[in-house]
């Protein structure tokens, strides 16, 4: 609200000066100003059209708005350059006309504007050289193809200029992105602790007591397999509990082994075989001949694939498989998670990562950012390619174990 406020003051203080200065240029020192003729009448009708579309630009910033404001700048400087043809001033703004649609961030207009500027001048320039009444041109005239080379130049500028501060906003928009998302695993890490922190305790407690009833002997050995059982699934939980906490500590010492990809989903997919087979979704895997080894944490690299996989099961539709394809590249390895299902808006992937969000009614929405918080800690990146309706692939890329050997060698 605050960026709209200051967008808007800056705004109208630049367009307020600029139309100050256009009306000053309007009156003073104009012989045309004295006599009101047909020059002044027409210079004052099309100065008032321009002003009054950059007056109006704040409140509908749209395409449509942008287009408008750029033809009326244009029929301004043009008429200009036809009412007062000795001044040699004119033919500079004409080149400038583009420069006017980088404000706006606006590619296709950009380059609109700049095909038709040359164009518009290219055939100015045809008709000052060849017509007979184009004596009035003198200053251009003298000088032509001085002028075009100039407009060529100055073409090129506005290009490299557009361009450069086009790739400067791209990278910073991507840079917020990034934040965003960091700052995102950072609350969701902090309150992740928090919980697990507090469920842990009672955990203890209640394992604490449980061993003691398995070695107690006036209990029947019915009971005791019940007791078993409970210490197993709180070991589970226990399990969990320390994977959430991992993070929020992303920057304690991580335990690099050398992981076996193709080994990890071939027991991930053994497990969730029968997941899937619930709604019929076969799980495909397609492992290549090469060796697929990253330097990782095994079972957090197994958490990432089953929270992966099992998502893709849970998108499908009845009956149709999902494909895990594993393959080394040069220097990573690749691993795509295929799935027919629902898809992804792309709104929604970048929603992926946020914790709590989920879709599903018995979500948790913390799988995902799980996923991120993973591939990131192991120097990988995950990408998401989604189409409404149609289904998603999951991209994943993490480094080959022996590069990131040699690196850290060389790093030594
Ligand atoms: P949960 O599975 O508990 O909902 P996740 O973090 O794993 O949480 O996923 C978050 C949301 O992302 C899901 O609820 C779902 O809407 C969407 N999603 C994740 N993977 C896919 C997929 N392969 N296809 C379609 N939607 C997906
Ligand atoms: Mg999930």
């Amino acid at each position: 609200m605050k960026t709209d406020f200051t967008f808007k003051k800056m705004y109208y203080i630049g367009a307020g000066t600029a139309i100050a200065a256009m009306i000053t240029g309007l009156f003073w020192g104009n012989p045309h100003f004295a006599a009101i003729d047909l020059t002044f009448i027409l210079h004052a009708f099309f100065l008032a059209a321009f002003s009054f579309c950059l007056l109006l630009y704040p409140a509908f910033k749209n395409r449509t708005m942008k287009t408008v404001i750029l033809i009326a700048a244009s029929a301004y400087f043009y008429t200009l350059f036809f009412l007062y043809p000795g001044t040699w001033s004119t033919f500079i703004y004409i080149c400038l006309i583009p420069a006017l649609s980088i404000f706006f961030f606006d590619s296709l207009l950009f380059y609109l504007t700049l095909i038709l500027n040359s164009l518009f001048i290219t055939s100015m320039c045809s008709y000052i050289m060849f017509s007979k009444q184009s004596e009035l041109y003198l200053l251009t005239k003298q000088d032509l193809i001085g002028n075009v080379i100039n407009f060529l130049g100055s073409q090129i500028i506005l290009v490299i200029l557009y361009y450069v501060t086009y790739l400067r906003m791209k990278r910073q928009q991507e840079y917020y992105e990034q934040i965003q998302q960091s700052e995102r695993i950072k609350t969701a890490g902090q309150l992740a602790a928090a919980v697990a922190h507090e469920i842990r305790n009672p955990l203890t407690v209640v394992k604490g007591f449980l061993q003691l009833y398995e070695q107690d002997s006036s209990y029947d050995r019915k009971a005791k397999e019940h007791f078993a059982l409970m210490i197993d699934e709180l070991d589970t939980a226990e399990k969990v509990i320390s994977q959430f906490l991992s993070i929020s500590a992303p920057n304690k010492e991580i335990s690099l082994e050398k992981v076996n990809v193709k080994e990890i989903l071939y027991s991930v997919v053994s497990l969730l075989n029968s997941y899937g087979l619930v709604h019929d979704n076969r799980i495909e895997l397609e492992l290549g001949e090469e060796e697929c080894c990253i330097a990782a944490d095994q079972t957090e690299v197994k958490q990432l694939c089953i929270n992966l996989i099992k998502n893709a099961i849970e998108a499908s539709k009845e009956g149709l498989p999902v494909l895990v394809k594993v393959k080394r590249m040069k220097s990573e390895v690749e691993i795509k998670i295929i799935d027919h299902g629902t898809g992804m808006s792309k709104t929604e992937i970048q929603l992926l990562g946020t914790p709590f969000y989920s879709l599903k009614s018995k979500g948790t929405g913390l799988g995902l950012m799980i996923c991120f918080n993973i591939v990131k800690k192991y120097k990988g990146t995950i990408h998401f390619e989604s189409v409404k309706e149609k289904g998603t692939t999951v991209v994943i890329h993490f480094p080959l174990y022996r590069e990131l050997a040699s690196r850290e060698e060389k790093r030594i």
